[in-house]
C-alpha cells in the first residue's frame, strides 16, 4: 500500500543536534555541556519581561524596528544593515534558504558548530567539511582550496565552537582575497564578547570592507539570553532585504525583543559578568595546564580538552561525578565556564583523570 504522504528522502540522513545533556531533577549537578552563560539575565530584564506579558494577545513588531535601531546604534551601523531572527541559527537557515538552491556547496571548518551540517542539508546544499589544524584552528588555505564554482557560502566560527581559538584578521582578510567576491562569507562571532586575544578578526570593518561578508551574533551566550531565542546578522543592506524576505513572519518573539532591548541598555553589568567568567577561564586554564594538560587557545566561554577516544569515556565519567560537560565521540570534550564552584567541581574531576591517565 502506498504511504498516505511523502516527506523529503533525504530527512533520515540529516545529522542530529544534540543538546547539551540536561542535570536530572532534583540532582545536585553543574551544566557545563550548552555554553550556557551561569548568571541570569541582565537587571531590569525580568521585571520588562513580566510587563511585557500582559501583551501577549498582540502580535510583536514584525520587523523588531525598535530593537533593530537600537543594534544599528550600539554597533555604528544603519539599520538597513541589521535583520534579527530566533536565535542566530535561525538567522544562518534563513540565509542559506536565500542563498542556495539543490546542489550548491557550502564551505565549513570541521569540527565546529554542529548546527553548521543540519542547515546546509536542510537548505538543500551540501555541506563541504574542512579538517581544523591539531590546534583546532580554522585551516584557511584548506578552505580556500575547497571552494569550487559550486560553492554559495563560506561559514566561519570564531572563536571556533568546540575547539575555542578565534580567527586573526590578517588570516582572514588574506581568505577573502582568495574567495570568489560572489561567494557569501559568514562570520560566526557567537562568543565575540567573551574575546581576549588582540589579533582578533574586526567582524564589523570586514562588513564594511566586503560585499559579501556577513557577521551572526546573539544574545544567547555573553547576555543570558538562551531561553529566549534572539540573534542577528550584520550585512549589506541588498542582503539584509533578501533575509527579510525569506524570513518566518513575526519570527522573533515580543518578549525576546524587550529582553533583548533592555539587555542592551545594560552594558555596564554585562562588562561585568563577562570579565568574571573570563577571569574563571583564565584560571580554569592555568589549573589544566598545572595539571598537565595541554589544550588549544580558548576564546569563548568554555575550554576544549583533545581527548580522542577516550571523550565519551571522560564526558561519563564527569557526569558521575556530577558535572555535565559535551563530549564528541571520537575528538574530544567541550566544557562551557561555569561559576567558581562549577569549575572546581571540573577541575577535580580533570585532575583525578590525569592522576588515572599517568597509571594507564
Ligand atoms: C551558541 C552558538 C550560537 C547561538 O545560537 P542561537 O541560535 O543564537 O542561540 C551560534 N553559533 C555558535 C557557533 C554557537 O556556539
Amino acid at each position: 500500500m502506498a504511504p498516505a504522504f511523502r516527506l523529503r528522502a533525504d530527512l533520515d540522513e540529516l545529522p542530529a543536534y544534540v543538546p547539551g545533556e540536561r542535570p536530572p531533577a532534583g540532582a545536585a549537578t553543574f551544566k557545563l555541556s550548552s555554553n550556557e552563560n551561569p548568571y541570569p539575565p541582565l537587571p531590569g530584564v525580568v521585571a520588562a519581561v513580566a510587563d511585557a506579558a500582559a501583551d501577549l494577545n498582540r502580535y510583536p513588531d514584525m520587523a523588531a524596528t525598535g530593537l533593530v535601531a537600537a543594534l544599528a546604534e550600539r554597533l555604528g551601523v544603519g539599520a538597513d544593515r541589521v535583520v534579527v531572527g530566533n536565535g542566530s541559527v535561525a538567522v544562518l537557515e534563513t540565509l542559506l534558504r536565500a542563498a542556495c538552491v539543490p546542489g550548491d556547496e557550502v564551505v565549513h571548518a570541521w569540527r565546529s558548530f554542529e548546527a553548521y551540517p543540519i542547515a546546509v542539508r536542510v537548505a538543500g546544499a551540501r555541506s563541504v567539511p574542512v579538517p581544523l589544524t591539531a590546534d583546532g584552528r580554522h585551516d584557511l588555505d584548506a578552505m580556500a582550496e575547497a571552494v569550487t564554482p559550486r560553492t554559495r557560502a563560506v561559514l566561519l566560527c570564531s572563536p571556533n565552537n568546540p575547539t575555542g581559538p578565534a580567527l586573526h584578521e590578517a588570516e582572514v582578510r588574506a581568505f577573502l582575497a582568495r574567495v570568489p567576491r560572489e561567494v557569501l562569507v559568514v562570520l560566526d562571532e557567537a562568543y565575540v564578547e567573551f574575546v581576549r586575544d588582540p589579533d582578533v578578526v574586526d567582524g564589523l570593518a570586514l562588513v564594511a570592507d566586503h560585499k559579501n561578508v556577513v557577521l551572526l551574533r546573539t544574545f544567547s551566550k555573553a547576555y543570558g539570553l538562551a531561553g529566549l531565542r534572539v540573534g542577528y546578522a550584520v550585512a549589506r543592506p541588498r542582503l539584509v532585504r533578501g533575509l527579510r524576505a525569506v524570513s518566518t513572519p513575526f519570527g522573533v518573539n515580543a518578549l525576546a525583543q524587550v529582553a533583548a532591548r533592555v539587555s542592551l541598555r545594560a552594558e555596564d553589568a554585562l562588562a561585568e559578568r563577562v570579565e568574571h567568567i573570563v577571569a574563571e577561564r583564565g584560571r580554569v586554564l592555568a589549573a589544566l595546564a598545572e595539571q598537565g594538560w595541554t589544550v588549544p587557545d580558548a576564546q569563548g566561554n568554555f575550554v576544549w580538552l583533545p581527548l580522542g577516544r577516550r571523550a565519551l569515556a571522560f564526558a561519563q565519567e564527569a557526569a558521575r561525578e556530577g558535572v555535565l560537560v559535551r563530549g564528541f565521540a571520537g575528538d574530544g570534550v567541550r566544557v562551557s565556564i561555569g561559576d567558581h564552584e562549577a569549575n572546581d567541581a571540573f577541575l577535580a574531576v580533570a585532575g583525578a583523570w590525569r592522576q588515572q591517565a599517568a597509571l594507564r
